[in-house]
C-alpha cells in the first residue's frame, strides 16, 4: 500500500478543494436479477442506450487529465466483468492516473470464469495499486441465490471468491472480502452465514439496502420497492458486534474507518432524516456514471454536467459548472440532498471530519 500517496491525495484535496476519491460506474450491464437493486432491468426496459456507456479510450483520456489529488477509484456497475475491455480500463488507471494508490470493484460472481480470468490479469499488473475487491454475497446459499434472483449464483460467487483468495496469496498488494446488502429479504437469515464468513477470516462489509438512484436509475422514487425493516438495525448490532470481536484489528486505521462505517449506519438507520457526519461528496469525491454525467454522488445526481462536453477533463468540467456546484454543495451541506449512509462516500467523509475535527478521531 502507498500510504504517502494516499496523504497526499488527502492534505491537496482538502488544502486545494479538489476530489482524492472517484466513484465511477463501468457499465450499467448486469446479469443479476438482484430484488434489492433495479439496474439489471436498465437495458432490458430501454431506459438508457447501452451505445452511449463511455468507451475505453475515454476512460483513459479521463484517466489521464485527473488532478494529482486523485488517489482512489471506486469502481463500480453493472457488473464490471461484463465489459469485455475490463481488464484494459483496470490497466488504464494504473498508468494514467498519477496518484493512484487505491482501486475497489464489486463483483457479483456470476460468471465466475470471466472474472478469475480477468482478476488474474489484473493482478499480476507489476506496476499497479492496492486493489481491494468485494464479492457480493447475501447470506447463505439458498438466501443469497434468491434474494440475487440466479440459481447457482452462491457456489459460482464463491468458487471465484477462494480462486482469487489463491492469486491474491501469490500476487500480493490486494485484499478480497465479501460484501452483504441487508435488506428487509435476508436479515432475519444471515447471522450464522456472517459469523462463518468471520471464522473463516473473510472480511466482511455490511451495507444496509437503499433504493437510491444508484440502483434504480431511470425510475421515479414512487417506482422504487421499501427496502427497509426495522429488524435490520438489530442484525446490523449483532454483525458490529461479531466483527469487533473477530475481525477488526485494534491499532488498524483502516479497521478503525470500516468499524465507524458499520456504527455510522446504526445511527443513520436510527436516523435517517439527519446526516450521520457531514457529507464530503462535491468536495472531496464525485460520481461519474457510466454515460460520463458527473454528479456530487451516485445518490444525489444533479446532473453537474457530461465529462463528454469537457474534453473528459473532470476540474474544467466542475469549473464549467461553478453555479451549480456551489447550489448542490450548498443543498448537502443544508442536509437537503436525498441523504444516505453509504460507503462509497462515508470514507472519505469521515476522514474530512477528522481532519476538520480531531477531537473527532475516536468517534465516527
Ligand atoms: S446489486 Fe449489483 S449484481 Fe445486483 S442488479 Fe445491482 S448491479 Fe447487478
Ligand atoms: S449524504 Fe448521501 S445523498 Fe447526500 S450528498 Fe452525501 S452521499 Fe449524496
Amino acid at each position: 500500500m502507498k500510504y504517502h500517496r494516499i496523504i497526499r491525495g488527502i492534505l491537496e484535496g482538502n488544502l486545494r478543494s479538489r476530489p482524492y476519491r472517484l466513484n465511477i460506474s463501468l457499465t450499467n450491464l448486469c446479469d443479476s436479477r438482484c430484488k434489492t437493486c433495479d439496474i439489471w432491468k436498465i437495458y432490458p426496459e430501454k431506459r438508457f442506450a447501452l451505445r452511449e456507456e463511455l468507451k475505453t479510450d475515454e476512460f483513459r483520456q479521463l484517466f489521464r487529465k485527473l488532478p494529482s489529488s486523485v488517489m482512489w477509484i471506486s469502481f463500480s456497475g453493472g457488473e464490471p466483468h461484463l465489459r469485455r475491455d475490463f481488464v484494459e480500463i483496470m490497466a488504464a488507471s494504473f498508468s494514467e492516473v498519477r496518484n493512484i494508490a487505491l482501486v475497489n470493484v464489486p463483483n457479483n460472481g456470476i460468471r465466475a470464469g470471466r472474472c478469475t480470468d480477468h482478476w488474474r490479469e489484473v493482478l499480476a499488473i507489476r506496476k499497479r495499486p492496492f486493489i481491494h475487491i468485494s464479492m457480493s454475497i447475501d447470506g447463505p446459499r439458498e438466501v443469497h441465490d434468491d434474494v440475487r434472483g440466479v440459481p447457482g449464483n452462491y457456489d459460482s460467487a464463491m468458487g471465484a471468491l477462494a480462486d482469487i483468495q489463491e492469486m491474491i496469496a501469490r500476487e500480493g498488494n490486494a485484499s478480497i472480502g465479501i460484501g452483504l446488502t441487508i435488506s428487509k429479504h435476508n436479515y432475519d437469515k444471515i447471522l450464522p452465514f456472517a459469523r462463518e464468513v468471520l471464522t473463516l477470516g473473510i472480511p466482511l462489509k455490511i451495507e444496509a439496502a437503499d433504493s437510491g438512484d444508484l440502483y434504480y436509475q431511470g425510475l421515479s422514487p414512487d417506482a422504487r420497492p421499501d427496502l427497509h425493516h426495522e429488524g435490520i438495525r438489530d442484525t446490523v448490532r449483532e454483525i458490529l458486534a461479531l466483527q469487533e470481536k473477530m475481525q477488526w484489528r485494534r491499532l488498524s486505521p483502516f479497521d478503525a474507518l470500516a468499524r465507524n462505517h458499520v456504527r455510522g449506519a446504526l445511527r443513520f438507520l436510527a436516523n435517517p432524516h439527519r446526516l450521520v457526519v457531514p457529507c464530503r461528496a462535491a468536495t472531496s469525491n464525485y460520481a461519474l456514471d457510466c454515460y460520463g454525467n458527473v454528479n456530487p454522488c451516485f445518490f444525489y445526481t444533479v446532473g453537474l454536467g457530461n465529462i463528454r462536453n469537457h474534453d473528459y477533463d473532470l476540474l474544467a468540467l466542475l469549473r464549467a459548472t461553478q453555479e451549480k456546484l456551489g447550489k448542490a454543495r450548498e443543498t448537502i451541506q443544508a442536509q437537503q440532498c436525498p441523504r444516505c449512509w453509504h460507503v462509497c462516500n462515508s470514507i472519505d467523509s469521515m476522514i474530512d471530519r477528522k481532519l476538520r475535527r480531531p477531537w473527532t478521531l475516536f468517534d465516527v
